[in-house]
């Protein structure tokens, strides 16, 4: 059995100590791809780098977390996007990117940046319309305003992921009625408190989900508060086949074929 962790921070400091261990263990775990997101200028190089190191294997995005968006926000995005047009073009000094991400909106903390939140999502996007990548989106505490943008873009965007989906089940429903985007789901459906075990199946069919593990954050259950990794993306698949009451394989297979459905050439 295999399956996708659609959204691991593999390139990140957390992992510097034993990469390779951590690969090795997701492989045995049956984790056959790892998508990787950028998050801010610095990411464009590690991801790179991560990616060239695993090819087949781990996927970079690019973009330009919400929480990351300061007053630079342009100057960055105009790196990125070079990069990105570089990437396009076949230079042999970039890596494929299968995703624009993650990207969106977040004011859980702070309004700080609020506008400038809005302008780079929105330009990002745009980029998404260009080159028909998928978008890689987060968001939080900013449901209506990000579902506001995307709704006047949406019939040009080829679809994509709102990742670590943890709302209940309107939110899930105000998600699912942008047809070519699915939710993504991660370790937060094992914890005891979740209401995601009954929420999900209620309303969300399993065509609509894809497996991720937000690591090195987010742990499942049995490995909460602990360092996350892609290998424990099987914890979360299997509290999905158990709460949709499917077999795991079916639910390897099923989220397969979305993230085949979002992620085309993958
Ligand atoms: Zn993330």
């Amino acid at each position: 059995m295999q399956f996708i962790d659609t959204h691991s921070h593999l390139d990140t400091e957390d992992f510097m100590e034993d990469l390779p261990e951590v690969i090795a263990r997701a492989k045995a775990a049956g984790v056959s791809k790892i998508f990787v997101p950028g998050v801010d200028a610095a990411s464009v190089a590690t991801v790179k780098q991560l990616c060239q190191n695993y090819p087949g294997y781990c996927y970079a995005m690019i973009g330009l977390q919400p929480e990351e968006v300061r007053q630079d926000w342009r100057e960055v995005l105009q790196m990125m996007k070079a990069e990105l047009d570089a990437s396009r073009r076949g230079d042999e000094h970039t890596v494929p990117y299968i995703a624009i991400g993650e990207c969106g909106l977040d004011y859980y903390w702070s309004r700080e940046y609020e506008k400038e939140q809005l302008l780079a999502f929105e330009e990002q996007v745009k980029w998404s319309i260009e080159t028909q990548l998928p978008l890689m989106i987060h968001c939080r505490k900013a449901q209506n305003e990000l579902l506001h943008i995307l709704k006047a873009y949406e019939k040009d965007l080829p679809g994509g992921v709102f990742h670590c989906f943890t709302g209940n089940r309107q939110e899930a429903e105000a998600y699912l009625r942008f047809e070519k985007f699915v939710l993504g789901v991660g370790g937060v459906s094992t914890f005891k408190s979740s209401h995601l075990r009954e929420d999900l199946p209620a309303v969300v069919p399993l065509d609509r989900i894809v497996l991720e593990t937000d690591s090195p954050y987010m742990a499942p259950v049995p490995y909460r508060g602990k360092r996350n990794e892609s290998a424990f993306v099987l914890e979360v698949l299997r509290t999905l086949s158990k709460a949709y009451g499917v077999s795991d394989e079916e639910m390897a297979e099923q989220t397969n074929a979305n993230v085949r459905r979002i992620f085309k050439e993958i």
